[in-house]
């Protein structure tokens, strides 16, 4: 175990350095990106469902190497790596094969008594070119769901995957052209020089995954071309526990959601508020499961991943310099280990409640109650989950309805994400739109409306009332037509009061004709 350095390190650009680009400068590999897209190849929804279907063979023949690279990036679990890449990309790519006839279907909304004879229809056309980029905390599942998502949606997608998990990035660079449309779906490597040139380009959807400042960035360069984006960015995710928690229970879910990739995950419980009292019991179970869990030196156990790089280890040691260390607090620089921590007596304004923590460190900053962990939420920025542990269904619903944030668990952490059919994205400070599921397959998809009319005698005749010479009649004909009116119960009610409604307007157009005419 080692002690606290303040070493510069460079690993980010040797990791640079190895992935030079194979595939052209920034600005011809969007160029061919595009013409494949005017191509109309991507349009073809059976075209979309054989690359969605190649996707899925990628990852059932080459679970190993998956493994492998996750391992060599993050000295991730077998176990880990199955259930939070494998599996959710797998189940995420079958959803979307299971639904995509029903999604890419034209909407037919409801139609009001004026375009009774029309055609109101919601075309789903793709955008056109997209750059999605991933992060590096899960490689492959948040780069390759919006990939996926944007593909279904038949988009032309340029693949630029995080240069910091280096063996994820060298294995989509290499696995990726051999399974999908290289034209249609380019991969682009490289660090922070490459994400500058490539985000100069113009792209009709950015979609991106990192951190609020890079997200920034992002956002800037794409208003230049009012480029719309998703940004699912970080933050600190709050977690609440009271006293009618079940505090075995609740330890072991707050544990494990702290703890899977050693707490490298956007939405890990940041840190706890809780009264002093919670906190006794709490750091009690929490002690006894972390023993039963990793044994007695956590170091040797195969199931606590390591930090990515040197420079998060370093960052997340200074970290741990504030409050008092009420459980783990060891380390060990050459292998970029940190043992689970849990820190007592924190402040609001200690360096480790300013930034996001992204590692295996809990602080725990005591309230009085549930309306000062409120208020304690409410004046920071609104966080990408808030998590609650408490059976109080007043306590509950105080939580849902006076905090914001990109999506709330009770009782449980991390869970939330699995349910494919909830909107996953922050608010604020922690994003910017949403996806997983169906809500992928809209991100992507510019809803295009269109009204279809006929040159039928009876629709002319309704609507002939809009042309001059315009009168005080035509005015309240017309503005009775239009009016809006509540939704009737039923379908075949309403189309029925419909037509009624329509012959009798026939009638009475006759009649104002009839009239102005004399
Ligand atoms: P990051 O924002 O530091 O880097 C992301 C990518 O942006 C890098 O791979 C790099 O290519 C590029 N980049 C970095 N600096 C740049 C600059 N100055 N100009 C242009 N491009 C630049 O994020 P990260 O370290 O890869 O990921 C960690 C962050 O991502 C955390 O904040 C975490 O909460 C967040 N995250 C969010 C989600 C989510 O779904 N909301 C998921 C995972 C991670």
């Amino acid at each position: 175990m080692g002690k606290l350095t303040h070493k510069k390190e460079n690993e980010i650009i040797d990791i640079d350095n190895h992935l030079l680009n194979r595939s052209g400068t920034m600005e011809e590999v969007v160029a061919r990106t595009r013409s494949a897209f005017l191509s109309g190849k991507t349009k073809n929804v059976a075209f979309r469902r054989r690359q969605l279907e190649q996707l899925y063979k990628l990852f059932e023949e080459h679970e190993n190497e998956i493994v492998g690279a996750l391992n060599s990036d993050l000295r991730r679990h077998k176990q880990e790596s199955t259930l939070v890449e494998i599996e959710i990309m797998r189940n995420d790519i079958l959803n979307i094969l299971y639904n995509l006839d029903e999604w890419v279907k034209p909407e037919k909304p409801e139609k009001t008594v004026v375009n009774l004879l029309d055609d109101v229809l919601i075309y789903k056309e793709p955008y056109g070119v997209v750059l999605v980029m991933g992060a590096w905390n899960y490689p492959l599942q948040l780069l390759l769901v919006p990939v996926a998502a944007a593909i279904s949606a038949g988009n032309c997608v340029i693949i630029k995957p995080s240069e910091v998990s280096v063996n994820c990035a060298k294995f989509i660079q290499e696995y990726l052209p051999k399974y999908l449309d290289s034209e249609c779906y380019p991969v682009v490597c490289g660090g922070v020089n490459e994400t500058t040139e490539l985000l100069k380009q113009k792209f009709d959807y950015v979609f991106f995954t990192g951190s609020t400042k890079v997200g920034k960035i992002v956002y800037e360069a794409a208003t230049k071309h009012l480029t719309p984006v998703t940004l699912e960015l970080g933050g600190k995710s709050p977690c609440y526990i009271d006293s009618s928690a079940d505090m075995e229970i609740t330890a072991k879910r707050v544990l494990w959601g702290k703890l899977i990739n050693v707490g490298q995950t956007c939405i890990a419980p940041d840190y706890i508020l809780c009264s002093k009292s919670v906190e006794k019991k709490f750091i009690d179970e929490c002690t006894k499961i972390l023993r039963e869990w990793y044994g007695e030196n956590p170091k040797d156990s195969e199931d606590l991943c390591r930090i990515v790089n040197n420079n998060n280890f370093q960052r997340i040691l200074g970290l741990m310099k504030s409050g008092n260390i009420a459980v783990g607090g060891k380390y060990d620089a050459t292998s970029r280990f940190i043992e689970p921590t849990i820190l007592v007596d924190v402040k609001a304004d200690d360096p480790i409640m300013q930034e996001e923590i992204f590692g295996p460190v809990l602080p725990i900053l005591n309230v009085d109650n549930v309306y000062d962990a409120i208020n304690f939420i409410n004046s920071r920025e609104p966080p990408l989950v808030i998590y609650l542990f408490s059976t109080e269904t007043e306590v509950q619903n105080l939580f849902v309805q006076r905090t914001k944030s990109g999506s709330i668990c009770i009782n449980d952490t991390i869970m939330q994400y699995v349910v494919d059919s909830l909107p996953f994205g922050g608010v604020g400070n922690s994003g910017i739109g949403h996806y997983h599921g169906k809500y992928g397959f809209d991100t992507f998809t510019h809803k295009r409306s269109c009204l279809g009319k006929s040159f039928n005698k009876l629709g002319e005749f309704l609507a002939s009332a809009r042309y001059p010479p315009y009168s005080d009649k035509k005015t309240w004909f017309l503005s009775t037509l239009m009016k809006k009116r509540k939704p009737f119960p039923n379908f075949y009610f309403s189309h029925l009061c419909a037509v009624g409604i329509g012959i009798g307007i026939a009638f009475l157009i006759n009649y104002y004709m009839k009239q102005d005419g004399n």
